[in-house]
């Protein structure tokens, strides 16, 4: 087997990934990035998902600057670069940024191939952890090139899964499928007859229509809509419940055909339209995550709270995508923002493994306000910042 020793390992290359790898070799870690997929972006390029959501305060005023900096304001700039008229956007109380999924994979590769100490392996996972002594010493990876392994002093999570911390032994959470937040699946609709401004409105109304009558499976009740940008395109959000695999996906497909064609019987901007795209595959909200030396609670966020070992700022409310009610937002006091510590990112039982994005230590409430990219990005950054000042200490 072919060894590769890293000063730093970084499992999985969604946002927070990229951005705790790039942290980390540019301050000098000697850095490896395994990401399963062929490409980088994880969920936030796969998904269709359209908004950058988490970059900003909130308030009266447009934001011309994210709440973090760094790494989240040189991704705005490059996404820029290549899309200039994708300009913040304000949404009921909050803002966001458009993006396109091909842009930002673009913008996080480019990052990544300028910088001299980091590596990145895609199309490899992580499969197996070497540890002992309540640390991990060793990983090894599948390579289209056949297995490697890698010594590393020190590790990052940001597998969106706690994957790497179960390998390694840690504790983690996961709540019951039964009480897990709905997964998400984006259609994209072309050939929307052009002129009707309601369909975000209408196209809600008559799925709980539809549903009430009969016509649409009980969960498409809770589809939402949002157009394009051309004039003729929108994309329709499914939620979806039961157990992540090729069943739930398959699900995910017939139920668009269905849903498209009730919505071509009751709505005339959809006659003749037909399904452009899909996301790759039905996406968690809630998945597993670390048990940290502190859990952030929903109270944390609702209330704004500050902590001493503070990394990260976020505004975004906690957004929680409910089995029988739907979406429900609870928001963080307008213009105010809460931290997350350091001590969700440590895990517990591990002394050289941090965690970032989506996998952090927090409840469910609280994830459903931490998960969005922003924040992810942000987490990723400062897993980075001290997982290098931790090797150099
Ligand atoms: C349906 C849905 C809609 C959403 N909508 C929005 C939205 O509109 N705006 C927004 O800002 N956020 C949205 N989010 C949230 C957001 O997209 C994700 O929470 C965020 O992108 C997570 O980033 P991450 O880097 O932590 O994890 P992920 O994006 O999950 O990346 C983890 C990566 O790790 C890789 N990986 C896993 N295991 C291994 C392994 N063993 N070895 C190597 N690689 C591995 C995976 O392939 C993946 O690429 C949405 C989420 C969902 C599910």
């Amino acid at each position: 087997m072919t060894t590769l020793p890293c000063e730093l390992l970084v499992a999985g290359g969604g946002v927070a990934g990229v951005c705790a790898a790039l942290a980390a070799a540019r301050s000098g870690g000697e850095t490896l990035l395994v990401e399963s997929h062929p490409w980088l972006g994880g969920t936030g390029t796969t998904g269709m998902l359209r908004h950058i959501c988490g970059l900003y305060g909130t308030g009266d005023t447009v934001p011309t600057e994210t709440l973090n900096g760094g790494l989240t304001d040189e991704i705005v700039k490059g996404l820029a670069r290549r899309a200039p008229l994708r300009t913040v956007r304000k949404m009921g109380q909050v803002y966001v940024l458009p993006y396109e999924d091909s842009d930002l994979r673009t913008v996080l590769t480019d990052l990544c191939g300028a910088e001299r100490k980091l590596r990145v392996l895609t199309s490899s996972t992580v499969t197996e952890v070497v540890a002992g002594d309540g640390r991990i010493d060793a990983v090894c990876v599948a390579t289209p090139d056949g297995p490697l392994r890698t010594t590393t002093d020190m590790a990052i999570d940001c597998t969106g899964n706690a994957n790497l911390a179960a390998l390694a032994g840690a504790t983690c959470n996961l709540s019951p499928p039964a009480e897990r937040q709905l997964a998400g699946f984006t259609i994209r609709v072309n050939g929307l007859r052009v002129g009707d401004d309601l369909l975000s409105i209408k196209v809600p109304y008559f799925c709980a229509k539809g549903v009430e009558q009969g016509l649409l499976p009980p969960l498409l009740r809770f589809t939402t809509f949002f157009s394009g940008d051309d004039a003729d395109e929108g994309f329709c959000k499914l939620s979806l419940d039961g157990e992540e695999g090729h069943e739930r996906d398959q699900r995910a497909h017939d139920w668009s055909r269905i849903l498209l064609s009730y919505l071509e019987s009751v709505l005339p901007a959809f006659r003749g339209a037909g399904i452009g795209g899909t996301a790759q595959a039905v996406l968690e909200r809630e998945g597993r995550r670390v048990l940290g030396e502190y859990t952030l609670t929903g109270d944390d966020v609702l209330t704004a709270r500050k902590f001493p070992d503070a990394v990260v700022k976020n505004a975004w409310p906690v957004e929680i995508w409910d089995r029988s009610k739907g979406t429900r937002y609870q928001y963080v006091p307008e213009g105010d923002f809460y931290e997350i510590p350091l001590g969700c990112l440590r895990v517990q039982g591990v002394s050289n493994l941090l965690a970032a994005g989506r996998c952090i230590s927090a409840t469910p409430a609280a994830l459903a306000s931490t998960r969005v990219m922003g924040t992810c990005m942000a987490l990723g950054e400062q897993a980075g910042l001290a997982a290098v000042w931790c090797l150099r200490k």
